[in-house]
């Protein structure tokens, strides 16, 4: 068996120790004699599986009780008409910066449902850093303020949250979701795809303070009412039942096998540090993001010469270090580093960085 180091930006690489788990899980689960794919979602097995995921996700993230938990399909992209379908109901308005295509398409929908002002852009340099922000032009009458807090395709993270007093702040988490402490009581609404640090695709997570469940607009679809779901205990249809099985085994490989958060986050730091201070020193490759905008999960370079950059990808490729290639808006290549890469993974990617700058002079 050949296991590669998998640095794509999602779907993405899942703990080893999850996997074969499931592996040993596949056939019998538990004495049930099926595998979780093929149980009913009413069935008491599967019962204890999404309450496990559940308090294993509060209890991990620390998540106050006056905030639902909800297990929904659609991506995080669902969430961009869901929220404003659901949010955006008392002055229908709300406020977005625009640091990513994500950020980008998340406004673009909202903008369907009411309007979409836009406080702040970093379009002007290819989203390579994230905008500084005055509160005095933040709307005071928006129903939220909504931010991409890690940018997936450019590599920027927010390192301080905008101050939005009474407005809730709404973020999408998709690829920084459980890679260190997130204080939940400071948002309104968390989401994230699961592709990326929860498990599977085909997962998305919602966290939303209870007080923000109103009335959804009229005609909003009942798959798209936040109610719907809490009232149901995520089951008022079938979940994506095994994506939210894998999510309980990284939730016990993140609690029992890392520590928590706390210490997935000095992980990872020391993770991205490698990389970042191999980038600082190289006379070949250079990071596209503002030092102190730099994410932890995901890592943009380039040589500056296209060739040269497809030649790196390919060799890499060789040694079994994949998917490097970088989004085509950027171009270059793109480490994603997430909870489940090893730091060996790191390491053997730098040495080849090195040894590909030594042999490219
Ligand atoms: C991947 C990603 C998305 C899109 O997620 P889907 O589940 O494919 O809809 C949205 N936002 C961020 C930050 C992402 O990384």
């Amino acid at each position: 068996m050949k296991r590669v180091y998998n640095f794509s930006a999602g779907p993405s690489i899942l703990p080893q120790a999850v996997l074969e788990k499931a592996a040993a899980e596949m056939l019998d689960y538990q004495g049930s004699g099926q595998s979780v794919m093929e149980m009913s979602h009413r069935s008491k097995e599967f019962d204890a599986i999404i309450k496990s995921a559940e308090s294993l996700l509060r209890e991990v993230m620390n998540i106050p009780d006056n905030y639902k938990v909800l297990f929904l399909q659609g991506g995080a992209s669902s969430q961009f008409s869901m929220i404003p379908m659901n949010l955006m109901t008392k002055n229908g308005k709300a406020d977005f910066v625009i640091t990513g295509q994500w950020a980008t398409k998340a406004h673009k929908e909202a903008a369907r449902y009411g309007e979409a002002n836009v406080v702040a852009s970093s379009k002007d340099k290819t989203f390579s850093y994230i905008p500084e922000l005055d509160p005095a032009t933040f709307s005071k009458d928006a129903d939220y303020f909504h931010i991409c807090m890690n940018n997936t395709i450019y590599g920027t993270k927010y390192h301080t949250l905008p101050e939005t007093g009474s407005v809730p702040l709404v973020a999408d988490i998709s690829s920084c979701i459980l890679s260190e402490p997130i204080d939940v009581s400071k948002f309104g609404l968390l989401y994230a795809g699961a592709q990326k640090n929860i498990g599977p695709a085909g997962l998305t997570v919602v966290i939303v303070r209870e007080d923000l469940l109103g009335e959804p607009m009229e005609k909003t679809p009942t798959m798209f009412d936040y109610r719907i779901h809490a009232e149901n205990a995520s089951l008022y249809n079938t979940p994506p039942c095994y994506a939210i099985y894998i999510c309980k085994l990284v939730l016990e490989w993140i609690k029992n096998d890392i520590g928590g958060l706390e210490k997935m986050k000095e992980l990872n730091e020391k993770k991205a540090g490698i990389l970042y201070d191999f980038l600082d020193n190289s006379k070949l490759f250079q990071g596209t993001v503002v030092a102190k905008d730099r994410s932890l999960m995901n890592v943009p370079f380039v040589t500056g010469n296209e060739e040269l950059d497809a030649k790196f990808v390919k060799e890499a490729t060789a040694r079994d270090l994949v998917n490097l290639k970088g989004h085509r808006s950027v171009g270059g290549m793109r480490a994603s580093i997430y909870n489940a890469m090893p730091i060996e993974g790191v390491e053997k990617l730098v040495a080849f960085m090195a040894e590909f700058e030594k042999n490219n002079q």
